[in-house]
């Protein structure tokens, strides 16, 4: 069983009071009894004396011992004057007379010489005892002087005892006063100390519940005390560490949710390892990154989740010596580029952070990289290519074929033909570069699509006629004008033809369709018109297709070059579309041919691509 500090204070200060009480009750009534003994004292050796001295006279007068008759009455006589019990006992212990027996019953009385006072009177004079009498019953007490009555006779005791009993009562009654009044003190005690055990522990009581209201997590607390002693100070103390506690749980939180706010919006994948190599923090990028969930993450080591050899290496060896690593690894399911900075927290102990890794996800950039790599070779090898021919025959003209007419005539137009195509490469080069650079802003006018395939049809038409196709067209009679730049559209239409009429042999038909788009009004460009181009030629290959809107891309490079190609007239189509915040592709065209698709959204608030709208800003 816990004792509370109240019941401590409590029996401790009533077991003091009560000792307390117990030893005044008990020094004062002996202290008492001592006082009524001695004045009962007092009173009887002054009766004694008086005794002795009338005795004494009387003696003196008789000059002789007195006969036992006698002897009665005077002590009798002596007795009523005293007002106590006087007994004459002769030296040999015999009782002689006793106002308190009648004459005749003296005889009876056993002899009183081993009365202690009796004894003591004997030996030394005087002597005093407290005891009951066997003669009266009565607790008395006794003092008795030896009397030298005449020479005669021998001496004698005179004997005088006073009753107790009255002194006796008395003595009970001021014991029973004192232990009523002690009853009083220690009740008022126990009061007090109800009081002030309740006035000492109460703050002590708000203190304990306000700790366990800490200890529960609420830290907004305040204990109300007016006292100002050290309960006082423990209470503001307490206070004081609350409100610190209740900042510090405050400052904690709002670090803790900006720390997650950063690690949830980062684009970055972030993961945190303690020194074993076991996780304890992932955040949402790098859930997706590599599809796993923190709760499957948290408290598992690292290389056994991701069981990526490489991954594992550097996170061994980051662990084994803790300094800033760097490494960049593939996912075999996705096929993601990332790079990892691996950089140590300085955590020593478990669950502490000693390594935070963060994924930055660089597909994109090195796709971007080899597509400028790729680039750069593709340009040079297509402006190398009639360069060297260019090169190649006018060397072979300062060679001496300058002087064979026919060879010379023949070099010349060879040399002028590359030159053309070289000229062709730079335009299409410097188009391009435009267009993605944001160069070239688009108007946005109304364009009614009839006039505007007339146009492009107007251009191809000597070319296709020469090559003998039919070129037909389908247009809606009622389509609304699209907003957009004419001479732009225009060029669209004329590549595309101008490809359809290369890449079909002679005699094919190329279609130009114009319809209104059926889409649901939810889906995107539901609000459109579609342009294709259809021709029956030799077609793309379905792998080749979704590439053939890239720079320099060609299904049969020996093939584009005879015809003329640079194999950037599509990736100029695909800008100038986007630009209008339509869409372009290619697919196949029943029973042969390809069939190129522009879509073009009818509401003139274009959608801009955003390295476009970037672009133009700048
Ligand atoms: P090129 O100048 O070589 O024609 P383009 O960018 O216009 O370059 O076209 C890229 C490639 O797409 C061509 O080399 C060709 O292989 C293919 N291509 C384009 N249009 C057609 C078409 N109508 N039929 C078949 N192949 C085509």
């Amino acid at each position: 069983m816990t004792w509370s500090i109240r019941w401590k204070i409590m029996t401790g200060t009533l077991v003091v009071v009560a000792c307390g009480l117990l030893i005044a009750g008990v020094m004062t009534i002996q202290a008492l009894e001592r006082q009524h003994l001695a004045q009962l004292g007092e009173a009887l050796e002054a009766k004694t004396k008086l005794v002795e001295y009338g005795l004494q006279s009387l003696f003196d007068t008789a000059r002789s011992s007195l006969p036992p008759a006698q002897l009665q009455d005077a002590a009798r006589d002596f007795s009523s004057r005293a007002m106590a019990r006087v007994t004459l006992i002769a030296i040999d212990g015999t009782v002689l007379a006793d106002s308190a027996v009648r004459g005749i019953d003296l005889s009876t009385l056993e002899n009183h010489k081993s009365r202690p006072e009796v004894d003591q009177a004997l030996t030394s004079g005087q002597g005093q005892d407290i005891r009951a009498s066997r003669t009266t019953g009565e607790r008395t007490m006794y003092r008795a002087v030896l009397l030298n009555t005449t020479q005669d006779a021998s001496p004698l005791v005179v004997r005088v005892g006073l009753p107790m009993a009255v002194l006796d009562r008395e003595l009970s009654e001021t014991r029973d006063h004192i232990i009523f009044a002690l009853g009083v003190a220690f009740l008022a005690a126990l009061t007090l100390s109800v009081w002030l055990a309740h006035n000492i522990t109460k703050p002590l009581s708000d203190i304990v519940a306000a700790a366990r209201q800490l200890d529960s997590g609420n830290h907004a607390l305040h204990i109300r005390t007016t006292a100002q002693d050290e309960v006082g100070l423990l209470a503001s103390t307490l206070n004081h560490v609350a409100d610190q506690l209740q900042t510090k749980v405050d400052e904690l939180s709002e670090d803790r949710a900006q720390l997650l706010a950063v690690l949830t919006s980062m684009v970055e994948g972030v993961m945190v390892m303690d020194y074993r190599g076991h996780i304890l923090q992932v955040n949402p990028a790098l859930e997706r990154m590599f599809g796993i969930s923190r709760i499957e993450a948290r408290g598992r080591p690292c290389i056994d989740l991701f069981r990526h050899q490489q991954l594992n290496e550097l996170v061994a060896g980051i662990l084994r010596s803790p300094a800033h690593h760097q490494d960049e690894i593939v996912l075999p399911l996705t096929g993601r580029c990332l790079q990892i900075e691996a950089s140590p927290a300085g955590g020593k102990r478990e669950n502490e952070a000693c390594v935070v890794l963060v994924f930055h996800d660089i597909t994109d950039l090195r796709r971007l990289e080899k597509i400028r790599k790729d680039f750069v070779a593709n340009v040079s090898h297509e402006l190398r290519t009639p360069l060297t021919s260019i090169k190649g025959y006018v060397e072979a003209l300062l060679d001496g074929a300058k002087d064979d007419p026919v060879a010379s005539s023949n070099f010349l137009d060879i040399i002028l033909k590359q030159s053309d195509r070289l000229n062709l490469i730079i335009q299409d080069l410097l188009e391009l570069s435009k267009i993605e650079s944001g160069g070239i802003s688009f108007k946005e006018e109304p364009i009614e699509l009839k006039s505007l395939i007339e146009r492009a049809l107007s251009v191809v038409r000597p070319i296709a006629d020469k090559n003998r196709h039919h070129l037909t067209t389908m247009i809606d009679a009622a389509l609304p004008a699209v907003a957009g730049d004419e001479g732009r559209l225009v060029q669209v239409l004329t590549n595309l033809l101008d490809n359809a009429i290369k890449y079909t042999p002679e005699g094919g038909t190329i279609t130009v369709d114009a319809t209104r788009v059926a889409l649901e009004k939810t889906e995107p460009h539901a609000n459109a018109i579609d342009i294709s181009v259809a021709d029956t030629g030799i077609g793309i290959p379905e792998q080749d297709r979704p590439r053939v809107f890239e720079r320099f891309y060609r299904v049969d490079r020996a093939r584009s070059r005879e015809l003329g190609g640079t194999g950037l007239g599509l990736a100029i189509v695909k800008h100038i579309v986007e630009g209008h915040g339509g869409q372009v592709w290619v697919e196949a065209n029943h029973p042969r041919g390809s069939r190129f698709v522009v879509r073009l959204p009818i509401n003139p608030n274009r959608q801009l691509p955003a390295h476009w709208r970037d672009a133009s800003r700048a």
